[in-house]
Order: structure tokens, then C-alpha cells, then sequence
């Protein structure tokens, strides 16, 4: 995993070089769990034997329950379920697909969980329990089961401005797909899937990894936009353990758009950092170096602010309870969430204020993007 140390070193060569074309480093758990439900699927199977090949110790467990995550104290029960994969089948509640506004249409999972180690990680607040990477064996009837959706959008579909991206299927709502993929295969699956696909659909994830070397030679038919999860030199180098540098990223970027994929910008979460302005300028300067020639661009951003609810903060303090993260609901306005709760936000000044800077610098450095929402 790339440490703060190395994640800088690697930015202050980027500055001088370009994006770095590399996959970086990839995720190797300690041991890989698998269920007899998983264990009976070929897909679980070929898993198991990918996660084996990285190192993993095999354990085949005796039913389909994960368990044995508690230790003497709550730091070492994170690092037991941090570096563990499990393969599993996953729950029936989750085949029965939810919108995910302002992205997409739909929300589909094909694992759940991520190895990095981000401060902020938004799974805090979406997700329960020990966060164990677990990726699922059922893929197949996974995506088998999305064809019924296509056409029956209500988010992207229904928006004037995005209509013709046809129905779209997020799959990083829980996990970081890119992340895994050397143990699951699941991506280049699902951009098959896609790319074979006849209706009008796209697949969408987002990623703060780089390892794309295997899928670029896929055929995904541009029903795949990958957006890159990025943000300034400071927020990347103190909060986001375990992830590819900002420079990686922004090779894969390039990759996977000079391999004619639709691409995209996730900036966040958006911070107001000391020197804010500049660090973010700095960032998609490097965008716009990254990009450069690509024929036929198609680059989309997203821009979503940092945010945190009172049990996403519990969470995130459990986990790294040295955190410098800024967590002070008294800087922060109250917002209430769809499901009746409430989530702390930037208040509305500081947020105008940031909204048109990014409006304004992506106009200028990026004047072919289309800014797809600011949350
Ligand atoms: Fe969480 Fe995303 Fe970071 Fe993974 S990469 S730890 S999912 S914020």
C-alpha cells in the first residue's frame, strides 16, 4: 500500500514528468474466506484461486456466516478485517436495485467494502459492521438480473441534460471496484456485459486506484464511463492510506481514455484546506496535462463536498482515532437527509464560494467538461 510518505514523493515527481503509467501497487490480504454458497459457484471458485495466487491463506468456512472479527481492542479488530477478502453470495436484498441520485439511475454491487484506508471513507456511514472486503460469486446473476431495469430510470433518465446517457447502473456504492479487481475479475465481467448489452445503458464506477492495465483492450462499446476519484495534494497525502497516488490516477485517466472510454472527474470530497484554491488549480492543471491530445474527449466532473453524519463520525473516530480530520459540527450547517436523519455540511457562504471556483477553474482549465452536479 502507497504510504503518505510515498504518495508525496511520488506527486512531486508528477509534477515534473506527466502521469505516470504504472498500476501501482496492488492489494494483497493476509487470508481469503469463502463460503460454501461461494465455494459451490465457478465464479466463487475462479476468485478463490486469484486471491490464493496473490499469497492469501485459503479458509473455507463451515456455513455462510462471516465471523470472528472481534479482538482485544477495536484497532486491531479493523486491521483483521482490513486485511481480510471474503468471497460470498450476495444478500437478495441487495439484487433488488435502488436509485442513487444524483449519479445514476441505479445502484448495483458487486462486492462491498475496499482495502484502502481513507479518514473520511463515505462507506462509514452506508455500511455496518467489521469493514472485510467481500466480493461476490453470484456476478453473473448479478447482471443477468439488471436487464430488467433498462428504460425504467428516474434520475439520469429523466434529466434533460443527461437523458442521453441512456439508463445508467453505478457499482461503486460500496466498494471501490478498481481496488479488488486483480481478485475478482468483476469489472472487465460487468464492462463485457455492458459493452454486449444493445440497449441504451452505461456502467459507471469511480476509483481512487489505477490498476487498469486489464481493461483496456475490452470491448466496452462506450457503455463504460470510469471517473477518477482525485483531490488536492494535501487532502490525498493526509487522509487516503492505501490508495494510488493523484499521478497514477491520472495515467490511468489517460489510459483508459486513449482505450476510448468516456471518463470522468470525481473531486472529493471537496475540502476548504489551507491554500484551497491553489491546491485544487494545481489539480486540475495536472487534469488538463493529463488529458492533453486525447482525440474525441469525453470528460465529465462531479463535485461533492465533505460531509459526515453523527454515526459516520463515530465510525470514522473508532477507526482512526488520530485523525486530523475535521469534524467540528460547529463549523458546519445541519441538512436534513432523505431518510429522516441529518448531515453536517459546509456552511452556505464557504459552499457558494467553492462552487463557483470549481465552476470558473474547470471552465478555463477544462473547457470541454461537463460539470454533472455539485452536492
Ligand atoms: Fe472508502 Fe473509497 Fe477510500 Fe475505499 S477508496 S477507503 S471506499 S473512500
Amino acid at each position: 500500500m502507497a504510504t503518505a510518505s510515498s504518495s508525496c514523493e511520488l506527486d512531486t515527481a508528477q509534477a515534473e514528468i506527466g502521469p505516470i503509467e504504472t498500476d501501482g501497487r496492488l492489494w494483497r490480504p493476509r487470508r481469503v474466506l469463502i463460503t460454501p454458497d461461494a465455494l459451490s459457484l465457478p465464479y466463487g471458485r475462479a476468485m478463490l484461486d486469484r486471491a490464493a495466487s496473490h499469497g492469501a491463506e485459503v479458509i473455507r468456512l463451515p456455513n455462510n456466516r462471516l465471523t470472528g472479527f472481534k479482538a482485544e481492542s477495536e484497532s486491531k479488530s479493523y486491521a483483521l478485517a482490513k486485511t481480510t477478502f471474503a468471497i460470498v453470495v450476495s444478500p437478495p436484498g441487495q439484487r433488488k436495485l435502488q436509485p442513487i441520485p444524483p449519479s445514476a439511475d441505479w445502484q448495483f454491487h458487486i462486492a462491498q467494502g475496499c482495502p484502502a484506508h481513507c479518514q473520511y471513507c463515505y462507506l462509514a456511514g452506508s455500511l455496518s459492521g467489521p469493514p472485510v472486503t467481500r466480493a461476490y460469486a453470484n456476478l453473473p446473476e448479478i447482471l443477468e438480473g439488471l436487464r430488467s431495469y433498462a428504460g425504467a430510470g428516474q434520475v439520469t433518465s429523466r434529466s434533460e441534460f443527461r437523458a442521453h446517457e441512456g439508463t445508467t447502473f453505478e457499482a461503486s456504492c460500496y466498494t471501490d471496484p478498481l481496488g479488488i479487481e486483480h481478485l475478482t475479475g468483476a469489472l472487465a465481467e460487468s464492462i463485457r456485459f455492458f459493452g454486449q448489452w444493445d440497449d441504451a445503458v452505461q456502467l459507471r464506477w469511480t476509483t481512487k486506484f489505477a490498476a487498469v492495465s486489464p481493461l483496456l483492450a475490452l470491448e466496452h462499446r462506450g457503455h463504460t464511463r470510469v471517473r477518477f476519484s482525485i483531490n488536492a495534494a494535501s487532502v490525498t497525502r493526509d487522509f487516503e492510506g492505501g490508495t494510488a497516488s493523484i499521478a497514477q490516477r491520472l495515467g490511468a485517466l489517460r489510459r483508459m481514455a486513449l482505450a476510448g472510454y468516456p471518463i470522468g472527474l470525481t473531486i472529493a470530497p471537496i475540502m476548504p484546506v489551507e491554500n484551497w484554491q491553489s491546491q485544487y488549480t494545481e489539480l486540475l492543471t495536472a487534469v488538463a496535462k493529463a488529458v492533453e491530445g486525447v482525440a474525441a474527449l469525453d470528460l465529465t466532473v462531479e463535485l461533492i463536498t465533505h460531509r459526515f453524519t453523527p454515526g459516520s463520525k463515530e465510525v470514522l473516530i473508532g477507526w482512526y482515532p488520530k485523525t486530523s480530520l475535521d469534524l467540528r459540527e460547529e463549523a458546519r450547517t445541519q441538512k436534513r437527509t432523505k431518510f429522516g436523519g441529518f448531515k453536517f455540511v459546509y456552511p452556505k457562504d464557504s459552499m457558494g464560494e467553492m462552487r463557483s471556483f470549481f465552476e470558473q477553474t474547470i471552465a478555463t482549465l477544462l473547457p470541454t467538461a461537463r460539470i454533472l452536479y455539485w452536492a
